[in-house]
């Protein structure tokens, strides 16, 4: 999955805010991600952000899974 700094992340699972849309703001072996709601900040493994991903979003536009295969 192609998931870079500044991207919109949407979870399946929202936060307890009720917001599921996260900025990313560090990626890595962990990533550090920002929700929009609420402005609390989380870091975890990339895969187990990746597996709660629903949609990204970069610059207003979503980005798709099957294309931008390119780091
Ligand atoms: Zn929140």
């Amino acid at each position: 999955m192609d998931i870079r700094v500044g991207d919109i992340l949407t979870m399946k699972k929202p936060h307890p805010c009720g917001e599921k849309r996260w900025e990313v703001l560090r990626i890595g072996a962990d990533f550090r991600l920002r929700c929009l709601g609420c402005g609390h900040e989380v870091m975890g493994a990339r895969s187990k952000f990746e597996k709660n991903c629903r949609r990204i979003e970069r610059n207003g536009e979503e980005i798709h899974e099957t294309k931008n295969h390119r780091s």
